[in-house]
């Protein structure tokens, strides 16, 4: 169905979810890949860390259920989604050119280095398949509560102008969100959570494993 994407692409997907209100402006579809070799103390989602982890999910399958949504827009988490820039280019290119969702990416890089590698599919990710990008690993000692950043190091980058002027309000506020939200057989908490929730919900989590 998707202009411009090989059916032999695919992403490796640690999790996806169709709506979420807590990873940005509006209704959003949520996507975590697969794969972070950074291991920040903290991380929120250790076991997206897994290179070989998670499962293959085709571009074409990812963008046809992205865009039969009525999500605003889509954010792409992890793991750390630059290292899928290929296959993740090929599905943002599919999402801009039929439907005006909106993307924002969260990565462990800071801006600058993701530059600085040169890497052509990375560079058209920022300069056009992108509208926010929220950069730099998460620092424990740096977490401060700010809404939709897991620490102070990290920034919201506008690179296009349709959340520019508000994209002070929306990032780094004294407030957070976050939901737990029913994924088939699972329970998610979906957002970037104060310390005390994810806590708690950390200890649901291992409780459950463990029984
Ligand atoms: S960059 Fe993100 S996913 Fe990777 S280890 Fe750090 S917090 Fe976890």
């Amino acid at each position: 169905m998707s202009k411009g994407c090989s059916v032999t692409q695919a992403l490796r997907v640690h999790n996806k979810i169709r709506s979420t209100k807590a990873l940005g402006p509006g209704e959003r579809y949520a996507l975590w890949l697969q794969g972070c070799s950074r291991n920040c103390p903290g991380c929120m989602t250790p076991e997206s860390q897994p290179l070989d982890g998670g499962r293959l999910i085709s571009v074409d399958e990812l963008a046809k259920e992205i865009l039969a949504t009525q999500a605003e827009g889509v954010t792409v988490s992890g793991g750390e989604p630059f290292l899928q820039a290929a296959p993740l280019l090929s599905l943002l290119k599919v999402i801009r050119q039929e439907s005006d969702k909106s993307v924002i990416i969260y990565t462990g890089y800071y801006l600058k280095d993701l530059i600085d590698l040169g890497n052509p599919d990375i560079d058209e990710i920022l300069g056009t398949a992108a509208d926010i990008v929220i950069d730099g690993p998460f620092v424990e000692a740096l977490n401060d509560g700010g809404s939709l950043k897991g620490s102070s190091n990290q920034t919201a980058h506008a690179l296009t102008e349709r959340y520019r002027d508000v994209i002070d309000e929306i990032y780094g506020q004294p407030r957070r969100r976050c939901e737990i939200r029913f994924n088939e057989n699972e329970a998610l908490l979906v957002g970037v959570p104060d310390s005390k929730s994810y806590d708690a919900w950390r200890a649901i989590f291992l409780k459950g494993k463990k029984e």
